[in-house]
């Protein structure tokens, strides 16, 4: 099945007299006929279901779906893209390890990283996503245990160049981490380029209606833990549940097989059925909404080019823009729909300009269908210091647009209008 075909068809296939949507089952257990039966489901967690705090028949059908559009094994879903994010660090780092993230990445994954996995005694060594294949091969230490990096950074916009972060990552016997929520598999499947583990914001354009926060972690079966020799997590028996060897009793998907049994029975960070259900109805248009955010994005960023009231744009699927090679490569049918530019005259400026913005709202949200504005220095960013947000690519006149799926036309009126009141 081609890609659009697989966004109905994946996951969920009715037989005969059987409901035509997936149902939402809405029930936290499920019902054994005899104490045996429970037992045998405890001693291989795959063959059935036990408990709603780490799977749910509405949930396994998307998780299903995703993991065929990115070309994995299998998924988990998660309650929110922090959650994702979090539930891939842990799953195979521990207390003294460390890993590698591009410095561009999402604000509240950069205060995960660098505040609290601290805490947990989990090392972040940043480097930049341009950095050379030298510069990056020096970041590894012995304990280092893998690579994260962003596909199309929020809110940076850059684009990481997955084969040189994965081609460092496996010369040094560890996975290769993508958050591709901008992306999404419709523009770039990061497993084709070597990813190993992609993880989503599911919030963003999957949802696309902004009506549930989800996250999903899809493993690509593809990282040979055992040939590392850096996983004994994956490797040796895991105490907790009752000496289960993940590699060797799980070998088609030991990283999400681990994820679920482990680390969502400890944390229970599943999202409810009823959210899976709504993830699954974005999931069913999300090949025609990309493409065209795309077209609008396209339009909207040589407007603001041609603008002299634009100090510069940035939009990666611009030609002349220091990804767009980058851009031809991995995502040949163009670099998503959020463009960020910077106004001249800076903070004061930018928020004078938003704060004039009327059909665009100002939202704690990108990629919605409806076209939205933030400030990323005062808002998603707030927290950094001015040095993180250089590493980060942020300035104070920077405003991060994302290009809705109203009539581009109606989106250019509002720009001219607020570019009309500074
Ligand atoms: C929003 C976002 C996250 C966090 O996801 P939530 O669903 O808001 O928890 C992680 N990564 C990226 C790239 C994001 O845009």
């Amino acid at each position: 099945m081609k890609i659009e075909t697989k966004c109905l068809h994946e996951g969920y296939t009715p037989k005969n007299g059987e409901p035509r949507v997936v149902p939402i089952v809405q029930s936290t257990t499920y019902v054994y006929d005899s104490t045996d039966a429970v037992a045998a489901v405890f001693d291989d967690p795959t063959l059935s279901l036990i408990y709603g705090r780490f799977e749910n028949p509405t949930t396994d059908a998307v998780e299903k779906k995703i993991a065929a559009l990115e070309g994995g094994v299998a998924a988990m879903c998660t309650s929110s893209g922090q959650a994702a994010s979090l539930c891939s660090i842990l799953n195979i780092c521990e207390s003294g390890d460390s890993f590698i993230a591009s410095t561009a990445i999402y604000g509240g994954t950069i205060n995960l990283f660098s505040i609290t996995l601290k805490k947990l005694g989990i090392e972040c060594i940043w480097v930049d996503p341009d950095c050379t294949e030298e510069e990056l091969m020096a970041a590894f230490k012995p304990n280092t245990k893998l690579v994260f990096g962003e596909t199309i950074a929020n809110p940076s916009l850059t684009v990481l160049d997955i084969e040189k972060f994965a081609k460092a990552a496996h010369a040094n016997g560890v996975p290769l981490i993508v958050d591709n929520t901008f992306a999404t598999p419709i523009l770039c499947r990061p497993i084709e380029w070597g990813a190993d583990i992609v993880i989503h914001s599911t919030s963003k354009y999957m949802d696309g209606h902004a009506v549930q926060v989800g996250g999903v972690i899809v493993d690509s079966g593809k990282f040979d833990w055992a040939a590392s020799g850096k996983f004994p997590c994956m490797t040796e028996p895991d105490e907790s549940y009752h000496g289960t060897i993940y590699t060797e009793k799980y070998p088609f998907a030991p990283f999400i097989v681990k994820a679920r049994m482990q680390l969502m029975r400890d944390f229970g960070c599943y999202p409810a059925a009823n959210s899976s259900f709504l993830l699954n109805l974005g999931l069913e248009t999300l090949p025609v909404r990309m493409k065209q955010y795309v077209e609008n994005a396209k339009i909207v960023a040589e407007y603001l080019n041609n603008n002299d009231k634009v100090e510069s744009v940035f939009y990666p699927g611009l030609e002349g823009n220091k990804y767009y090679p980058l851009v031809q490569k991995y995502l040949p049918l163009g670099a998503s729909g959020v463009i960020s530019f910077s106004i001249k005259g800076g903070r004061p400026v930018a928020v004078k300009f938003m704060d004039s913005l009327k059909l665009a709202s100002n939202e704690v949200h990108v990629a919605d269908i409806r076209t939205c504005v933030l400030h990323p220095a005062s808002a998603t960013h707030r927290q950094l210091t001015e040095e993180q947000l250089v590493a980060a690519g942020i300035d104070g006149g920077m405003i991060r647009f994302s290009v809705g799926l109203e009539n581009v036309e109606d989106i250019l009126d509002d720009l001219k209008q607020a570019f009309a009141a500074i």
